[in-house]
């Protein structure tokens, strides 16, 4: 059984974090809030990939943190970093697992040049498959340009299904007005080996599990499963093995449909049972989702830091799998500040086991 989707969003506040000026504060809330959010939403995308293609997602990949916060600790706290990302790579590999791939000094290949996931920055979240510049061979490299060419319609259709595009390099001799494929080619035999896919700036904040007005984690989610097939076709090449990128597209195809079927009978159902909300209700779910975002941007990663990144009553942290939420102790209806004493550390479990009872200060229980 799958765990149930995360209490997951990306805020106002996370889009300031990219503002606030002290980087010992940014990298704290990079590593102990951003990143394990990102990873709980990548982990909800493999999930459903496997489910979609009936295959083991993480047989031979690995997840990387962006920054990795785990070397040169002091240094990296120094820096004032503008993005994190969580994305799928390959495996790191001495055991000639990539048989595939050639560098060009014939030392055995370790990594594959593809990283595969989510990025967040001051304007939102990107879905992105990049390139690393790696020294493979122009052999090497060709293969995942010729796998692109070969595919290049196909490919494209799963880039409209995942609102990606691809960012292709070309120069004098390509028209920038040419087909995907004719860049392709273009790379081929020019050897510049440089493409990446991004989604372009789409997912904008706040990105919250079900949205009705903005792009939301769900559909950022189905992006990623739409696009896997690519990924899955480079470490595939990178193992030496043929692609298995029509078969996973035959899968993909399976589940649109039943995506399909299951809304229409959703729709059907809907329009029985229930009308459409008004413009009224509407107005007011934005309105609740905007008061989730009011605590003041740097106010927000004052309290996590000063509770150390726990949920104040069951001390867990992100790395347990739980979501930090900031708290009002006295809510703001019964006048409660929006000050730094005013919140405390909570886990999602135990925020909502909090409910609507007011008033719980655990800080202050626990004294
Ligand atoms: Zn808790």
């Amino acid at each position: 059984m799958r765990k149930q989707f995360p209490d997951i969003r990306f805020d106002e506040s996370d889009k300031n974090l990219f503002q606030v000026d002290d980087p010992r504060l940014r990298a704290d809330a990079l590593r102990f809030s951003v990143l394990p959010r990102l990873h709980a939403l990548l982990n909800e995308a493999l999930a459903k990939a496997s489910e979609v293609y009936q295959i083991d997602v993480m047989e031979d990949s690995i997840v990387f943190y962006s920054p990795h916060f785990r070397t040169n600790r002091d240094n990296e706290l120094q820096l004032l970093y503008g993005a994190a990302s969580v994305a799928l790579g390959g495996k790191r590999a001495r055991d000639g697992r990539w048989k595939g791939l050639k560098r060009k000094d014939s030392k055995i290949v370790q990594i594959v040049p593809f990283l595969f996931g989510f990025q967040l920055t001051a304007e939102g979240m990107t879905l992105q498959c990049r390139n690393w510049s790696i020294k493979l061979s122009d052999s090497s490299f060709e293969k995942f340009f010729r796998f692109n060419a070969e595919y290049e319609p196909l490919i494209q259709r799963l880039c409209h299904e995942s609102y990606m595009r691809p960012y292709v390099s070309y120069g004098d001799s390509c028209k920038p007005i040419s087909t995907y494929k004719q860049h392709y080619d273009f790379i081929i035999e020019n050897k510049i080996y440089d493409l990446d896919f991004f989604s372009s700036g789409i997912f904008r904040y706040p990105i919250t599990a079900e949205d009705p007005f903005y792009y939301s984690l769900a559909d950022i989610v189905d992006a990623f499963v739409s696009f896997y097939p690519v990924y899955d076709s480079y470490i595939q090449l990178a193992k030496g093995e043929n692609n298995r990128f029509e078969h996973l597209v035959e899968k993909l195809n399976d589940w649109l449909i039943r995506n399909e079927e299951k809304e229409e009978e959703l729709t059907g159902k809907q329009e029985e049972e229930t009308k459409r909300p008004s413009e009224e209700e509407l107005l007011k779910i934005k309105q609740l989702a905007e008061q989730g975002m009011k605590v003041m941007p740097a106010l927000r990663w004052q309290v996590f830091q000063r509770d150390k990144w726990r949920c104040v009553s069951c001390g867990r942290t992100a790395d347990n799998d739980v979501i930090l939420h900031v708290d009002h102790i006295v809510p703001r209806s019964k006048g409660g500040k929006d000050e730094l004493d005013n919140f405390q550390t909570l886990c999602h479990v135990c925020n909502f086991g909090k409910g609507n009872k007011d008033d719980t200060n655990i800080r202050e229980l626990r004294r």
